[in-house]
């Protein structure tokens, strides 16, 4: 059980250093947003002086490396930020840009970041027990015909690495889906936040993912295996589908986030 302790955390604080690394990561350059409407947005909901958290990021600008359109949020602590790309700035209009900007937002305000590797490391849990399992279930019954003694057997490792490659491929669409699922609601408070300083919001958010899925390459309408294997993100059809629809607004009905 001590060796199982051992790996828990090691595979926990992996889960975690992405978001390590990148809190480590500081601008090389800063200079006032280009966005000058991003404030709007991020005043009622943040309560803090946007002037001082929106920074240009450069170099490298995106655009060195890739044509396509992407922003996200990152880090933790006192660098927690939301990184827009310079593609999205120059291809995606001001009312589109600030769609971007209130879905990355969205993750920001309601904790999307700790929520899913809090979620992820209990799944990491549970398949780390189930691979326990079966490594000792498999080893009592080949073991002796491999010519492995146990699981402390460094021979061992080649049946180890077989078990965390099967569960890893099994468990995809169950990362998947959480993180599908925080995506969608990052895109309806994104729609929420605009709601009010966009024209027209669901038409600003549906032509934005038209715009961004033809500019990267993105399959428009993924088979229903492909989604739930290779899709961390709702498909474009269903991101087009929910943001030129969702209008609690025109029907008197409650906003889910933002007031
Ligand atoms: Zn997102």
């Amino acid at each position: 059980m001590k060796d199982l302790r051992f790996i828990v955390l090691l595979c926990l604080f992996a889960s975690a250093l992405p978001a390590i690394t990148a809190a480590q990561t500081s601008p090389a350059n800063s200079a006032p947003a280009p966005t000058s409407a991003a404030p709007a947005l991020a005043q009622p909901s943040v309560g803090e002086s946007p002037q001082d958290t929106i920074l240009e990021y450069s170099p490298p600008p995106a655009s060195s490396k890739t044509t396509g359109l992407n922003a996200y949020v990152t880090g933790f602590g006192a660098s927690k930020r939301v990184v827009v790309w310079d593609n999205t700035i120059a291809k995606a209009t001001v009312p589109e840009t600030l769609f971007v900007f209130g879905h990355e937002m969205g993750h920001y305000v309601l904790h999307h970041i700790p929520k899913e590797i809090a979620i992820d490391a209990i799944i990491l849990l549970f398949l780390l027990y189930l691979g326990y399992r079966l490594s000792r279930a498999m080893l009592a019954q080949w073991g002796q015909q491999w010519g492995i003694r146990d699981l402390r057997d460094w021979a061992s490792l080649p049946a180890l690495m077989f078990v965390i490659t099967v569960l890893a491929f099994l468990a995809t669409p169950v990362f998947n889906a959480v993180s599908r699922h925080f995506e969608h609601e990052a895109d309806r408070y994104g729609l929420e936040v605009i709601h009010g300083i966009v024209p027209n919001p669901n038409q600003v958010a549906a032509h934005y993912f038209q715009k961004s899925g033809e500019k990267n390459l993105a399959d428009p309408d993924p088979s229903e295996f492909a989604k739930i294997w290779f899709f961390d993100h709702p498909t474009r059809k269903e991101r087009v589908h929910f943001v030129a629809r969702y209008n609690p607004w025109s029907k008197g009905e409650e906003t889910r986030y933002v007031k």
